[in-house]
């Protein structure tokens, strides 16, 4: 046995143990307080298999600002039930005192280099670690309400409750509205996509979802044996107005998923697994995959058409449900 495989074994004996863990953070962190002014802290009660980090990025603000407004400690576990004050983000609208402070500290120099502070100022800073999604995340009129806007039907409504519940609407929802652009056949979609898709949504201020293509019945010609979209768990989708590379992004923070990335095409990929993933595809619409070589780049952008074979053979060892841009089908316009 080489030590790769030993390697794979580990991982997946690893993702295995984890997901136990890590599954519990599907459930959907409904927001909590007023927030009559955005500028207001929120409360927020801890849901089992929450860490700090998962309310951190639910509410896009720092691990230590949290830790800063309740007095807890990052090492300390936090346990369900658990009432947590969120301060909010300084945003847009600083206050005429705050873009003061924010001009001194950068006019003033190097003194903010220390990045061990959790002092509440620095922690709230929005200079601090810039989000790559931020200037598209946008809080939602209602968390947890999505709409689905596909080939097969267009779906609004509630998707995950408060509680984090699916109602059953939602899932009649989301089962049409996924259902195959090729065949109207339908599957239940996974209960984890619909929370995932979901954050999504939330993330991006409730913006519709276009769906491209999500249950994929099996196919003998399809290019990954076993694909998630024969089982529900996959879906190809994109934000109006929101770049793929920026959804792509949020995607990738969220726990145990599949993020397939598209340059050439005009959707995500996201799916649910036990260990996350990450691929790059340049195949463009009717073309097989071309996942990206290790440095990141197209093969087909330097090497002959073998070698871009081999690359291909190679990169679906990594858990890519390469599909194609054909079995997405043609793009819907606009
Ligand atoms: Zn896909």
């Amino acid at each position: 046995m080489t030590p790769g495989w030993l390697k794979l074994r580990h991982y997946l004996r690893a993702g295995i143990a984890s997901s136990v863990v890590l599954c519990a953070s599907t459930l959907a962190v409904p927001a909590q307080g007023s927030g009559t002014n955005p500028q207001d802290p929120v409360s927020h009660t801890v849901y089992q298999g929450q860490t700090l980090g998962m309310i951190a990025r639910r509410y896009n603000v720092s691990i230590a600002a949290i830790c800063s407004a309740n007095g807890i400690r990052r090492s300390r576990p936090i346990h369900p039930g658990q009432k947590l004050v969120i301060p909010r983000k300084l945003r847009r609208s600083l206050s005429a005192s705050a873009a003061k402070r924010a001009a001194s500290k950068a006019s003033s120099g190097r003194s903010g280099t220390k990045r061990s502070s959790e002092s509440a100022s620095r922690a709230t800073s929005p200079r601090r670690r810039p989000d790559p999604t931020g200037p598209y995340a946008r809080r939602p009129r209602q968390y947890g309400f999505v709409t689905l806007e596909s080939r097969t039907g267009r779906w609004r409504g509630t998707a995950v409750r408060p509680d984090g519940t699916i109602p059953p609407s939602a899932r009649d929802g989301f089962e049409r509205s996924l259902a195959s652009w090729r065949t109207g056949k339908t599957e239940r979609i996974h209960g984890r996509l619909i929370r995932m898709l979901t954050r999504v949504s939330d993330h991006f201020g409730g913006r519709p979802i276009e769906i491209i293509s999500g249950f994929r019945p099996p196919r003998k010609e399809q290019y990954t044996l076993r694909s998630k979209h024969n089982l529900g768990r996959a879906v190809d989708f994109r934000i109006r107005g929101i770049p793929n590379a920026v959804i792509r992004d949020f995607c990738r923070t969220l726990p145990n998923v599949g993020v397939g990335y598209y340059p050439n095409s005009t959707f995500v990929h996201l799916d649910i697994r036990e260990c996350s993933a990450y691929w790059v595809d340049f195949s463009g619409p009717g073309e097989a995959p071309r996942y990206a070589t290790p440095s990141g780049k197209d093969p087909a952008a330097s090497k002959s058409r073998r070698a871009r074979q081999t690359a291909r053979v190679k990169s679906t060892t990594k858990g890519a449900d390469g599909h194609g841009a054909t079995e997405s089908g043609p793009t819907p316009k606009g």
